[in-house]
Formats: C-alpha cells, structure tokens, sequence
C-alpha cells in the first residue's frame, strides 16, 4: 500500500496542519486538509499573475470536477448544479425563484435561519408530524401530504441542534408518488449520510463535513424542477436568453474557495461516501458513550443514531455558552452553542454540540468528557 495506508482515521489526520487543542466541532467548520489550502491559495496567486477574469477561465474543468461530485452524490447530473456562498444562500435563491403558489410543508424543528428564508420570500410553513425525537413521521407525513398539497416539502435531513438521521430516502419515495416537489436541506447530512435520492433540489455548505472552504456551498436543481423557476435576477420579463441555472449562479464569486471545494470533495469521493458514512456513525456512538455519565448534562441522541452529531441538553442548570468559552479559553476544545433560535419551534433549552470527524481518538473523547465535566 502507498498513500492508502492507514486506517481512514490517520489518513485523514496526516493530510492537515495538526490541532491547537481538539476540534469537535465539524458540523460547524471541519478543518480543511493542505490539499484544498492549496489549491486555494494557488488559484489566488494564478490571480494576480493572469488576471482574475483569465484564472477563472482556466479553472473551469477544477469546478467542473466538483459539479460532478456533486452530481454523483446527490443523483442529480454535473450540469445541474450551481454554486452559492453557503446553503441559506442557495434556499434564497431558490425560493426567491419559485414560480407560483407559496406554501411548504417542513419539520417543526426546521432550522431558524431556512425558516427565515421561507418567511421573507412569502411561503406559509404547515409542519409534518414527528414522533418524540423530532423524527418525520414517514405513514402520517403521508397521508397529510395527500390531503393537504403544499407548493414544496422541505427537510432537513439532519439538523444544526440534534444529531437524528431523518428518513430521507422514504420521504423522497413518498414525494414522488404523490409528485410533489422534495427540496433537501443538507448542510449536515452532505459528506455524512447518504444523499443520492433524486430530489426536485438540494443544497449544502462546503465548510461542514467535506471540509472545504467557508463561503462556498451549492444548490442542484432537477431539470424538471429548474424549466419552471423565475429567478428574480435580471427580471424575467425582460426575457434575457440566459438559461435558468445560468442566472442563479451570476454575480461575484470566490473562485479560489470554489476550486477548493472541488479539491475537498475530490477528497471525499477518494475516502470513500459509505466509509466515512460508517465512521462517522461510528464516532457518534463513541462520543455518546463518552459523554454519557457527565454530570450535569443529558446526551439527547440514542447511542446508535447514525452520526457524529451529538448535544447536550444541561440538566442542572448550567450554561452552554458559558461552557463553550470555558472549554476554548482553559483547554483548546471547540465545540458549539447552539441556541434556542436554531429551532425556533423544536429547542426549549440551549445545547452544546459536539461533532468530531472521523479522526477522534477514545483517549480524546475521555479527554473532553473530563473538561466538561471540569467546566461544568
Ligand atoms: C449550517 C446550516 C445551514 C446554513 O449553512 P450556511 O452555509 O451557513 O448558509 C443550513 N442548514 C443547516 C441544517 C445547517 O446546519
């Protein structure tokens, strides 16, 4: 074996600058691998040697590489896909787009910031029904979506503020029997757990788990789905030629960051989806069980849950955010608060999030189990 040595674990470590501390925090801002630094930083110095105009010409088929990753992981195609500055970027331009009535049907703990979204651009929100863990209730979301047809379903496939895998592939089956546009949310789930089921759209990050830049993600569109959008930019009416995919993605881009999201997801295709999908699934049950006797703290996902995010609901009154800054100040170890606001309508208590990658070590879960227990 040559550069394939080693378990995915320390090849994913020995590809980037070593930690100051411990960084469990991914599902905020994994940490980009020297591959993808440089790629950016070498886009950045093509910049000023041709021009940022010329560079960006010769970076095409770099972004071209990562549309069709993207493509692949989702089962839409290469030319369906745009890139944004981030995942509620592409929610905007999407939903700014939408071409008639304006209602959407989402989990009850949909992410604040989309929900944001869908109120600025005129969509009335109807909640699905979940069970006790915030899960989509699959046979109810059924039935209700056949009696009550929204203008789109949207999910969250895996949350900002809870680690529980939705069931993604059923509702998608679901949408489509009853031909309704699916819209995924996957800022989380990208990088994490499956994706590729072909919906109306999706859209993620690139900072989360494929580790890539920040200020980058992207919004795919099924063709089905992009012949009827009416992006806002130029004015439709003023029938430009311009194809619909076309006109989400103009206007002013990092480029540098976008060839290093190719990079970053050149990377993940290498690792292997399913592999890191397995361990990933593998470090949350590890973290869960480490944190499990912390005094003071509740961990709210079931051990087996299939990913690397878990929270921390305080029992005894103590203070996420307080914490959070305890544990970076005193020890290196970064972690999340994440506030009632994430959730608006699912959170009744601010959490902290732990979410390491697949790197983490058993001695450095028992590491931070201690701080917190330390800090608390
Ligand atoms: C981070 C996150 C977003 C927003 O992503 P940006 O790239 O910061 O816009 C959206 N949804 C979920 C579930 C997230 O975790």
């Amino acid at each position: 074996m040559t550069s394939g040595a080693g378990t995915l674990a320390e090849r994913w470590r020995a590809v980037r600058p070593p930690v100051a501390g411990l960084h469990v925090d991914s599902a905020a801002c994994s940490r980009q691998s020297f591959a993808v630094i440089d790629a950016a930083t070498q886009h950045a110095r093509h910049e000023a040697e041709v021009g940022g105009y010329v560079a960006a010409v010769a970076a095409a088929p770099a972004l071209d590489a990562g549309r069709a990753a993207i493509g692949a992981l989702t089962g839409l195609d290469s030319g369906d896909v745009v890139y944004t500055t981030g995942a509620n970027n592409a929610l905007d331009l999407l939903l700014s787009s939408w071409p008639a009535q304006r209602t959407v049907a989402c989990l009850p703990g949909e992410y604040g910031p989309n929900l944001a979204v869908m109120a600025a651009n005129g969509f009335d929100v109807h909640a699905l029904p979940t069970d006790g863990a915030g899960r989509l209730d699959v046979d109810a979301a059924a039935r209700q979506l056949a009696a009550d047809r929204p203008s789109l379903v949207h999910l969250t496939t895996l949350a900002s503020h809870r680690g529980v895998a939705q069931p993604m592939a059923a509702l998608a089956d679901v949408c489509r029997s009853l031909d309704l546009p699916l819209v995924i949310d996957a800022a989380q789930a990208f990088g994490h757990l499956d994706c590729a089921v072909t919906p109306s759209a999706i859209y993620s990050s690139s900072r989360k788990w494929v580790a890539g830049p920040r200020g980058v993600g992207f919004l795919a569109v099924r063709p089905d789905l992009a012949q009827r959008l009416r992006p806002r930019l130029p004015p439709p009416e003023w029938g430009l030629p311009s194809g619909v995919l076309e006109r989400l993605e103009q206007g002013e881009a990092n480029v540098a960051a976008r060839v290093g999201y190719s990079v970053a997801l050149g990377e993940y295709l290498a690792a292997g989806p399913a592999q890191v999908g397995e361990r990933l699934a593998e470090v949350g049950a590890m973290t869960r069980e480490a944190l499990a006797d912390v005094k003071g703290w509740r961990v709210v996902e079931a051990v087996d849950e299939p990913t690397a995010i878990t929270t921390l609901q305080p029992v005894d009154g103590a203070d996420p955010q307080q914490v959070r800054a305890h544990l970076i100040a005193e020890r290196g170890i970064v972690t999340t608060y994440a506030e009632t606001q994430r959730a608006p309508f699912e959170m009744a208590l601010p959490v902290l999030r732990a979410s390491p990658h697949v790197d983490v070590t058993e001695g450095e879960l028992e590491e931070f189990a201690e701080a917190l227990a330390a800090a608390t």
